[in-house]
């Protein structure tokens, strides 16, 4: 694999790439276009650390497996274990950096897994699923009730959200995972996509921010 996670400087984080942990419907907009109820907990879903690929490095589509939508989401690196019951306080000193992250999806696939009630990993969780950006270090990081989120695709502005809009606030999701997945040293938490999702287009430049810390660009192969 030619993914190491890094900070914004390019410096590189000493830390395994592990897991990814996903949280689903967690902006109450997003919910509503995709017409999903908003859950009463949080909806979590892993991807292997196999998913992960550099957010830097075009996107591949495969066309045979249908089109691929994005999701822009808040990523965060885990830097030290979390298990069972933390509290708030441990669960935010666990964080070592925040990134963004592309929840890429078979959204067809997906729709004929939930109808039939099959997990969802083939349609979210296959290699290349997960492009990854650098993190910015959490001692430089904004808080974490004000970190924004842009994707522009093409220029034009598709995504667009803020933490403090999230159904299950950042410490309170960690403090939830932690109790039934442990976070080790290397996972990801990736924390859901405010609304605007849509269908990856062969050729599109994709210029994802955390706006005033962190700008990243990619594109899809075409
Ligand atoms: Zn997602």
């Amino acid at each position: 694999m030619n993914y190491q996670h890094r900070y914004a400087d390019g410096s590189p984080a000493d830390l395994p790439v592990g897991k990814v942990v996903c949280v689903g419907r967690n902006y109450a907009e997003h919910a509503k276009e995709l017409n999903n109820p908003v859950p009463t907990e949080p909806l979590l879903f892993l991807k292997p650390s196999t998913a992960i690929v550099p957010l830097a490095e075009s996107i591949v589509l495969n066309p045979s497996r249908g089109p691929v939508h994005y999701e822009t989401e808040i990523a965060l690196l885990i830097g030290s274990t979390l298990s069972g019951e933390v509290n708030e306080a441990e669960a935010t000193a666990a964080i070592a950096g925040v990134g963004l992250a592309l929840d890429l999806t078979l959204r067809e696939l997906q729709d004929q897994l939930k109808a039939k009630g099959h997990p969802w990993e083939r349609a979210k969780a296959f290699d290349g699923a997960c492009p990854l950006s650098v993190f910015i270090p959490a001692t430089s990081a904004p808080q974490l009730d004000d970190i924004a989120l842009q994707l522009r695709i093409n220029g034009e502005v598709r995504q667009q959200g803020r933490s403090a809009q999230m159904i299950t606030p950042i410490a309170i999701l960690l403090q939830q995972i932690s109790t039934v997945f442990t976070l080790l040293p290397g996972d990801v938490v990736i924390t859901g996509t405010p609304a605007g999702v849509g269908i990856l287009h062969a050729g599109d430049r994709l210029d994802l921010s955390i706006p005033g810390q962190l700008e990243l660009s990619t594109s899809v192969q075409g």
